[in-house]
């Protein structure tokens, strides 16, 4: 059975970007009527595990500026991100953080009751806003809460989105199923949101939320728009051992640091200037060089790793500042990092690519944007800064809330036709395709083998043959036939919506490893044994990937230059 209902906006995801996307639409008229779907209860999105800050220029008085903050991230992309987009992130976050103050977020103060800051990777100044070693969890609290306030942001927790809908190439609602029922829905929509937030989950050992997976970027990639720089995985020092849970960066920022078996603190070898801090992609790969070299330590599980640590911060520092950490490191390593270094190794941690946006978050289709980590509005280029990806939700949840509160506004008059066709084809693709299907294979044996085959060909070194071995391996294991649902319940079916994610897993896994494959030089995060060197003749573009019944389609874009001409990257 379908059912319909409408909202003048409707927003998918309810992480960071989703609810201030939401706060932003709602302030701008209480015409509208305004919904924030997820597929988890909205507190339980992936931005509340953010630890370390929010980056942000606020002691312009101090000796920090706006410029530096451009050009930090401009550089830590390796000069892939669009330079007038990673302008707009500098000069609007500051707002955002005071705006966030004003709704409640307790930010941590320094002793003159000013906000204080933390050091972090890749800054030329410490710029981490942040509250102890929690501020996703803090950020998500004060914008939930606020959200509440609108009587006109309703909250759909729980339902799971499976498809855009379009008119003319206009969006005009979505598909989506109500868990509680599995009663399946069409919403109706005079404009759209996607804020579903990275797909970190295609990998085994990841810091991501179980939930993460490719869910909004499958939907948009179906929908015929483009996936921007996919190639670009972020792998994060310090994943705890064997689950791959995040030791936040604000950890070496207050002052930790990484030793080898010699008890050599070996990343003044490789980045002399900025040791620890150096951005995340070139301590990552020092680590692997030194595990490689034969100078890691052999974790339990059998694992090779590295070691943070913390013991000289002592035990005041660490409970006032880093509680979380500490927190996790005994329950889930049996370290205390009071008196013990913890084994580390680089761990899946971000996406910079998703859905290709212009710099307003505006996607291919009128009237849908997309925001947050799910987006790609190329403001972290090749590789991402941390602290600066909350920033990039505030922002562009902001931006992309007033630009679709704009948009539905100035049709509220008009009525919306869905293309019958359009919901006909879904219902086949996840009823008849999915929940009937009759394939024979264990989609949870299909969903481990592909994330083990992404840890193992397309971590932080990739060659030819790896990429080649690992698309081979994806594409036998997408031609298996795997697609069915042993539960046949209708209420809570979460194996349905399991398996709908492990197919959008298999085909975003796939255009991560066409792209890796097709770019031949090492950038950023993404590095080629066999072409170590950045190409800037052939590669000094952005990868676009279009979906096709075929292969995935390649097509190159332009990247903005505004200020700062391509160097060598040096820390
Ligand atoms: C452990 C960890 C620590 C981090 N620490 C920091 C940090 O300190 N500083 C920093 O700047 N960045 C940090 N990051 C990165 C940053 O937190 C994320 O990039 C950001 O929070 C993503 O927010 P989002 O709003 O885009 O999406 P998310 O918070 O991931 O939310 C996605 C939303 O989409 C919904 N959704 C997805 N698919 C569907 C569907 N099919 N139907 C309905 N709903 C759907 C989900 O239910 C959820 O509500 C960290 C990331 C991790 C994993």
């Amino acid at each position: 059975m379908t059912e319909t209902i409408s909202y003048d906006v409707i927003i998918i995801g309810s992480g960071l970007a989703g609810l201030r996307a939401a706060i932003s639409a709602a302030s701008k008229s209480k015409k509208l009527s305004i919904a924030v779907i997820s597929k988890v209860q909205a507190m339980r999105s992936h931005s509340v595990s953010a630890e370390g800050g929010t980056a942000a220029v606020l002691f312009e008085d101090e000796g920090d500026n706006q410029e530096s903050h451009i050009y930090d991230t401009i550089k830590g992309s390796d000069f892939l991100a669009d330079q007038d987009v990673a302008e707009l992130l500098v000069e609007n976050i500051p707002f955002e953080i005071y705006q966030l103050d004003h709704w409640g977020m307790p930010w941590s103060r320094r002793d003159d009751g000013r906000i204080d800051q933390r050091k972090f990777g890749g800054y030329s100044f410490p710029r981490a806003t942040y509250a102890q070693d929690k501020v996703g969890f803090y950020e998500m609290q004060t914008l939930y809460d606020t959200c509440l306030k609108y009587e006109n942001i309703d909250f759909l927790n729980e339902w799971f989105c499976t498809s855009v809908l379009s008119n003319s190439n206009e969006f005009c609602g979505l598909t989506a199923i109500e868990m509680k029922s599995g009663t399946f829905f069409v919403i109706r929509g005079r404009a759209g949101i996607i804020c579903t937030g990275g797909a970190g989950r295609i990998y085994n050992f990841s810091t991501y939320a179980y939930s993460s997976t490719p869910d909004g970027l499958h939907m948009a990639y179906r929908k015929g728009l483009a996936l921007k720089d996919m190639e670009f995985v972020q792998f994060h020092p310090s994943g705890i051992l064997p689950s791959g849970i995040l030791i936040t960066e604000g950890a070496r920022g207050e002052g930790g640091y990484l030793i080898n078996n010699q008890d050599e603190r070996f990343m003044k070898r490789y980045a002399p200037e900025k040791l620890e801090l150096a951005p995340r992609d070139v301590v990552s790969r020092s680590m692997i060089r030194e595990i490689q070299e034969g100078r890691g330590f052999k974790h339990e599980s059998g694992m090779s790793c590295l070691k943070l640590d913390l013991t000289h911060l002592g035990p005041e520092k660490i409970k006032e500042r880093l509680a979380g950490i500490r927190e996790i490191g005994i329950k889930f390593s049996g370290v205390d990092i009071i008196s013990e270094a913890i084994e580390v190794r680089p761990v899946c941690h971000y996406m910079m690519g998703g859905i290709h946006t212009n710099i307003q978050g505006g996607t291919e289709l009128s009237g849908l944007w997309a925001a947050g980590e799910a987006a790609c509005n190329s403001t972290h280029g090749a590789n991402r800064l941390g602290a600066n990806s909350t920033a990039e939700c505030l922002v562009w949840g902001n931006i992309t809330g007033e630009n679709a509160a704009n948009h539905a506004l100035r049709r509220l008059d008009t009525s919306l036709t869905i293309q019958v066709e359009q919901v006909t084809e879904e219902e086949k693709r996840i009823f008849d395709g999915i929940f009937r299907g009759r394939g024979e294979a264990n989609p949870y044996e299909v969903r481990k083998h592909l994330t083990d085959i992404m840890d193992d060909k397309a971590y932080v070194f990739r060659t030819e043959t790896s990429l080649v071995d690992g698309l081979r391996e994806l594409r036998e294991l997408k031609s298996q036939t795997w697609k069915h649902v042993d539960d046949k319940a209708s209420e809570y079916n979460t194996n349905f919506v399991n398996v709908m994610e492990i197919d959008s897993m298999l085909d975003v896994a796939e255009v991560v490893l066409v792209n890796a494959l097709n770019r031949r030089e090492s950038r950023g995060a993404h590095a080629r044994l066999d072409y170590p060197s950045r190409d800037d003749e052939k590669y000094l573009r952005h990868s676009l990937t279009y979906h096709t019944s075929a292969e995935p389609k390649i097509a190159w874009h332009p990247i903005a230059f505004t200020r700062y001409a391509p160097v060598e990257r040096k820390y």
